[in-house]
């Protein structure tokens, strides 16, 4: 059973990462952002909740977020372990998640830090944003999302780093060379 954390800010990759890690341990990468996008998609009154906030590149209110993880956390197939892609992101978060852990008598094993440039994770988003066409990203968006990111999460690598639990590693370079890097921080076989 692997409990695991992906920090990083937007556009680092993490969603990609989480994605190995989840089949390398067979376990599901839950990512808060893609279940506000399904829920969008689908036109449900959470999707209509989370929208408004999801355009203007700011977070979706705790207690609409906290629940939906509490629910996603719940579900069976994360009992053998999870990777959380974008959750926590602020300090009620983090407290929340405590809460659901504590409930379940289960702990975090790690928590991965992708730590990349943030220039350089910008220009990469602009880049993305003109060849898909995401209505969350234009420019003002893309920073104010960075800037969200560095205020509020940013900081919770500290507390997590406080207990024991962060590995930090370097985001730049291929996708390959991050897993790898990922791999060789978790003490597992690359
Ligand atoms: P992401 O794909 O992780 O960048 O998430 C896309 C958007 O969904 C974010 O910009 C937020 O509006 C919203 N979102 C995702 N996760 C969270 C979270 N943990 N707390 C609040 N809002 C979130």
């Amino acid at each position: 059973v692997t409990r695991l954390l992906m920090m990083g800010p937007p556009g680092s990759g993490k969603g990609t990462q989480a994605g190995i890690l989840a089949d390398r341990f067979g376990i599901p990468a839950i990512s808060t952002g893609d279940i506000f996008r399904a829920n969008v998609r689908d036109g449900t009154r959470l999707g209509k909740e989370a929208e408004r906030y999801m355009k203007a590149g700011d977070y979706v209110p705790d207690e609409v977020t906290n629940g939906m993880v509490r629910d996603r956390l719940d579900q069976p197939d994360v009992a053998d372990g999870f990777v959380l892609d974008g959750y926590p992101r602020t300090l009620a978060q983090v407290e929340y998640l405590d809460d659901v852990l504590a409930d379940q008598q289960v702990k975090l094993d790690r928590v991965v830090e992708l730590a990349v440039d943030v220039e350089e994770v910008v220009a990469r988003l602009l880049a993305r944003a003109a060849a898909e066409g995401r209505d969350d990203d234009d420019e003002s968006v893309i920073r104010r999302r960075q800037h969200l990111y560095a205020s509020e999460t940013k900081p919770l690598i500290r507390v997590y780093a406080d207990r024991g639990l962060l590995s930090s590693v370097n985001g730049q370079g291929t996708v390959d060379d991050v897993a790898g890097r990922i791999a060789a921080a978790l003490g597992a076989p690359g």
